[in-house]
């Protein structure tokens, strides 16, 4: 490693508090240190921003950061602060007086980094202020949304592709965490990195325990359920419309949850309220729309429940890496169905744009069903999907703890089959099971004298739901959503015809019994965290006490909590309970700004209280 790899290690030590890099981030680091242009694809929680932060101080100039969201940009400019690092940011979010005050700090050569949105940025007054002033680096974050080939494109993320030409000799890093090969290709075309070296991490998430289910009958009782499972923890559930995201947030809050409503259909003042009561507030759940999204930093967040699924892996890894970026165990929970996906093609067909765009888009939809409905291990199939070969079994999903037992029902498909084909493609999935079992109410004449009429007694009404979403999972049968009186038709007539003659076998997954993430982990954790983050029975008051002096020191300063220090290094210090500033900055998250700040009280709250260690 170059002696400025070992200069980053020292301030990664001493600002960030950290032992030593991670992953790929000392390479990248090295890179850009370098002067030399980058492309990193990190997992969530795997440490993107000190990537380019280092290089930020330690190189002369300032740092330029672009990053998509205001939220985004407070958080981290606060967090900076808090390790004593001087950063601004400059966004319509400030008044005039605070946008003059950035402007003349950034002149004063005062600032090590700067955040900036691509709007902002790209503007001409704005690009000529800083081709005068020196730049360290420029780091483009959320990257992915350069690329339409991504699943989160933004166009005015293309305009970025001028930065090359605005400022040659400054190393540029972009930083995202999903992008599949395609997209990769895309970014480093459009951004002009195409000869910058790719950094691409292992997209493997160990600390979150993968589960998806297709969904009963009453979706927001089960959501419900799983939330009020999870008592006193953060969670994010996220729900496909502003409507359900919404009654979701009224549901739970009647039901005692501490949970509020985000979407767009919210004014940005209630938007905002609503973020800085999620990130401050510890065990807040937010029933949110994708709006609620990128850049959510919030470290504690133990679930994302999708209420209703993901567009594509992308976003499914994205939005679910939301959870457990503290690096503690966490839960991604998926509900879906089969009507799901039926609409999810439709939208992209009804989509204006190129037809390659639409197909691609329409693949990663049935491989996100694929994924969702498939029997194989749920983290391994991620990985796969975004090129990793050598993805093992995670062995804490769902499917690796309770691998599902197929049962054979190609002889019921072929009657449901058959029972379509019959009644013409003109019924849903309601009166389509009522034919099978025979109970159709004021049946007509012609159809009471179909064969099919009556014939499927093997199964309950919910049996033959189970085996039609089967059906059209598998592409058998299609569902047209018909403006919400979805109607069900045969698809592809020669796979049909394969079941018809027993050349293909058809089986359905024989759920365990009382399956479900809410209870079959046999683990309800418990209330504060304590089994999250693994504290002995001993240590729980002193880890409490700590918390408590953080909450009010996060008060005081109006601030969230984790900014100060996270659930972990908490967790930490009331495991090792230093007694001297020495050994209260050998604990991870512990820097050299942080113990000036804070080491008096952390020693104190460890020297009193929680009671003695018995
Ligand atoms: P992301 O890649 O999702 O943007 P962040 O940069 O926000 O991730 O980092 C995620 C968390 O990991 C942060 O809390 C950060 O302090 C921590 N972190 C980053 N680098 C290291 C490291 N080398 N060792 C330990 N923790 C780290
Ligand atoms: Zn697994």
């Amino acid at each position: 490693m170059p002696a400025s790899v070992d200069t980053a290690r020292d301030v990664l030590r001493r600002t960030f508090g950290h032992a030593d890099f991670r992953g790929l981030q000392a390479q990248v680091i090295g890179e850009i240190m370098a002067g030399r242009n980058a492309l990193a694809v990190l997992p969530t929680g795997g440490g993107k921003s000190v990537c380019y932060q280092i290089p930020a101080m330690l190189r002369p100039g300032v740092g330029l950061v672009v990053s998509p969201l205001i939220a985004l940009m407070s958080d981290q400019v606060e967090a900076l602060r808090q390790l004593g690092v001087k950063a601004a940011r400059m966004d319509s979010g400030l008044s005039g007086d605070e946008r003059d005050a950035a402007w003349s700090q950034l002149s004063a050569g005062e600032l090590d980094l700067i955040y900036l949105s691509p709007e902002g940025l790209m503007q001409a007054a704005v690009l000529e202020r800083f081709a005068r002033t020196p730049l360290s680096v420029i780091a483009i974050d959320e990257a992915h949304c350069v690329s339409q080939w991504g699943h989160d494109f933004r166009p005015e993320y293309r305009a970025l592709g001028r930065l090359a030409e605005f400022f040659p000799t400054v190393p540029r890093l972009a930083v995202t965490a999903t992008a599949d090969a395609r997209t990769r290709e895309d970014i480093a075309a459009q951004l002009h990195l195409e000869d910058a070296e790719q950094f691409v991490a292992s997209f493997a998430r160990p600390e979150l325990s993968l589960s998806a289910e297709r969904k009963g009958g009453r979706g927001h009782d089960r959501v419900a359920a799983l939330v009020k499972a999870r008592p006193g923890q953060s969670g994010i559930v996220y729900s496909g419309s502003r409507d359900g995201a919404q009654r979701l947030a009224e549901r739970l809050a009647n039901e005692g949850v501490a949970a509020r409503p985000y979407h767009a259909g919210l004014d940005s003042r209630r938007r905002h309220e609503a973020l800085n009561w999620f990130l401050g507030e510890e065990g807040a759940v937010m029933a949110a729309t994708i709006a609620f999204g990128m850049g959510i930093d919030k470290p504690d967040v133990r679930f994302v429940i999708h209420a209703d699924p993901p567009a594509a892996i992308e976003a499914y890894w994205q939005e679910i890496g939301r959870a457990g970026r503290d690096g503690a165990p966490a839960e991604g929970i998926t509900l879906y169905s089969a009507s799901d996906m039926a609409w999810a093609l439709e939208r992209i067909r009804r989509r204006e744009g190129p037809e390659v765009v639409a197909q691609v888009q329409a693949r990663k939809v049935r491989e996100l069903y694929a994924m969702l409905d498939g029997t194989a291990c749920r983290a391994a199939a991620v990985r796969r999907y975004f090129g990793e070969t050598d993805a093992l079994p995670c062995g804490q999903c769902d499917r690796c703890l309770r691998p599902p037992v197929g049962v054979d029902v190609t002889l019921a498909a072929q009657k449901a089959l058959s029972a379509v084909h019959r009644l013409g493609g003109r019924f849903g999935r309601g009166r389509l099971v009522d034919h099978l079992l025979g109970k159709t109410k004021g049946v007509s004449e012609s159809e009471g004298a179909m064969t099919t009429f009556g014939v499927g007694q093997e199964f309950s009404p919910s049996g033959w739901r189970g085996l039609i979403d089967q059906l059209l999972f598998e592409g058998l049968l299609v569902e047209q959503p018909n403006d919400g009186r979805p109607l069900i038709a045969l698809a592809d007539p020669e796979a049909v015809r394969a079941v018809y003659r027993g050349e293909r076998q058809l089986t359905v997954l024989k759920e365990p019994q009382g399956a479900g993430p809410a209870t079959r982990s046999g683990r309800p954790r418990s209330r504060r965290g304590f089994a999250v983050f693994d504290i002995a029975p001993a240590d729980e008051a002193l880890f409490e006490a700590l918390r408590a002096w953080r909450k009010a020191e996060a008060g005081r300063q109006r601030v969230p909590p984790y900014v100060i220090f996270h659930d972990q290094t908490l967790a930490d210090i009331a495991r090792a309970r230093p007694v001297t500033p020495t050994a209260l900055l050998a604990i991870n998250g512990v820097g050299q700004g942080k113990l000036e700040r804070y080491g008096e009280a952390v020693l104190a709250t460890v020297a009193g209280g929680g009671g003695a260690r018995p």
